[in-house]
């Protein structure tokens, strides 16, 4: 399916899901952003909830902060990498 936005410079886009991704908690608040096709700018849009959740409902990409799913389980191994923890201690 295509979700329909719009960029400042390039009026009305239609993108696919894929390509939105939605931000529950980021520097500009709660709403979705997606890169312009058109222009290559990053669109920031605020978003009530339940736009949110319908957005992630039919696939958009959920961030909750600018980490990524390497950083997480990059994170989330080296809680049992006990080299990691000795080079701290
Ligand atoms: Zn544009």
């Amino acid at each position: 399916m295509s979700v329909k936005v719009s960029c400042d410079r390039c009026g009305p886009l239609e993108l696919g899901e894929w390509e939105i991704a939605v931000v529950w908690c980021g520097p500009d608040g709660e709403g979705y952003s997606f890169v312009c096709p058109g222009c290559d700018a990053i669109v920031h849009r605020a978003a009530p909830p339940r736009v949110l959740r319908l957005l992630s409902l039919v696939g958009a990409r959920e961030t909750v902060a600018r980490i990524t799913e390497d950083e997480i389980s990059f994170f989330a191994d080296s809680f049992d990498d006990e080299a990691v923890w000795a080079e701290l201690a």
